[in-house]
């Protein structure tokens, strides 16, 4: 296998983040040996997957002179809100397309991305893209230099960022002495999936990768991922690489759709809360670890297999769920 030729990176993320057991929730549900990748300690204004993505993205910018960062999400966001800490450490400006309107309360990420400084823009009814798009030519009109991350930062250069990350996992296995037979996390825009399982495939991580899906059909996260891994392996310098085999969605666990909170991610949220002191985030760990817990209720892995969950942060939408929660 090749070397990958990676882009340019600023320094955000506070890494490695740390890969540790989790003895006693692996007690509690008598299933698989249960780890854990701590990527909500990324560290930019309570972490998340996003921080590792926008190293890559914020260094595209400055290399490009840009001096503003334009992106979109849901009101709750973590894109957003790691969006809007990465502007404002780096001295750059930003505007937030949220879509939908603007909630009465203002709390969890939206709070935060207030106060970090980002330019809130509420799309209403209007799709995101379209104004995001219209957001960056006013800015440009002004004279400034927007630049433009797409929803969830899932690009290549996004994407690149996991394909880094599985470098380290493989490396901290190793030093570990652990042998992961699975790697389960939520899966949402897939630029997260896309960089796990081309890491997979050029650090010969020989375990299953498992994305849950938290809003889409599997076939349709599956279609993206296997697209956006691909073109990272050419933009990496690694040719055609052939990685859709590796791409495998379950879309068991969407319940009640997109951000709305059940059964599923409220006893996942406690269990994980009160065994292991851990906080999961109510849209997507939330529901990846109630899907977990459920397949190792219905037996999908035998007793001696050991299980990696991909925590990719989301905690500061907590607050924002709170009705829903307890
Ligand atoms: C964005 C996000 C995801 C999904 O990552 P994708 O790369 O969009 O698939 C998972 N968990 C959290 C907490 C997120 O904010």
């Amino acid at each position: 296998m090749m070397k990958p030729k990676y882009p340019e990176r600023v320094q955000i993320a506070h890494l490695p983040t740390p890969v540790h057991r989790l003895e006693r929730l692996s007690k509690h549900l008598g299933g698989p040996d249960l780890y854990i990748k701590r990527d909500d300690e990324t560290g930019l204004a309570t972490g998340g997957n996003k921080t590792r993505k926008l190293e890559f993205l914020v260094a595209e910018a400055l290399s490009q002179g840009c001096d503003h960062l334009v992106t979109t999400g849901a009101p709750q966001s973590n894109h957003c809100r790691q969006t809007a800490a990465a502007a404002a450490s780096n001295g750059l400006g930003c505007t937030l397309v949220l879509r939908g309107e603007e909630p009465e309360i203002i709390t969890g990420n939206i709070l935060l991305d207030k106060l970090l400084g980002a330019h809130l823009y509420w799309a209403g009814e209007r799709p995101c893209n379209e104004v995001m798009a219209q957001v960056s030519s006013e800015l440009q009109s002004m004279g400034r230099k927007p630049y433009q991350i797409p929803l969830g930062g899932s690009n290549v250069l996004g994407a690149t960022s996991y394909v880094l990350a599985m470098e380290e996992l493989t490396e901290q296995l190793q030093e570990q002495r652990l042998n992961v037979d699975f790697i389960v996390f939520a899966s949402s825009s897939g630029g997260t999936q896309a960089g796990i399982v081309l890491g997979a495939e050029i650090y010969d991580f020989k375990g299953q990768i498992l994305g849950i899906s938290v809003d889409h059909p599997a076939e349709v996260v599956q279609t993206q991922v296997a697209a956006l891994a691909t073109a990272t392996a050419a933009h990496l310098g690694l040719g055609q690489l052939a990685i859709a085999h590796r791409v495998d969605v379950n879309d068991d666990y969407l319940g009640g759709g997109y951000a709305i909170v059940g059964e599923t991610e409220r006893e996942a949220i406690q269990m994980v809360g009160q065994l292991e002191g851990i906080l999961l985030d109510p849209v997507y760990t939330g529901r990846a670890m109630g899907g977990l817990i459920d397949l190792i209720r219905w037996g999908a892995f035998t007793r001696g297999q050991s299980v990696l969950f991909w925590h990719t942060g989301g905690t500061a939408a907590l607050p924002a769920f709170a009705d829903k929660l307890i």
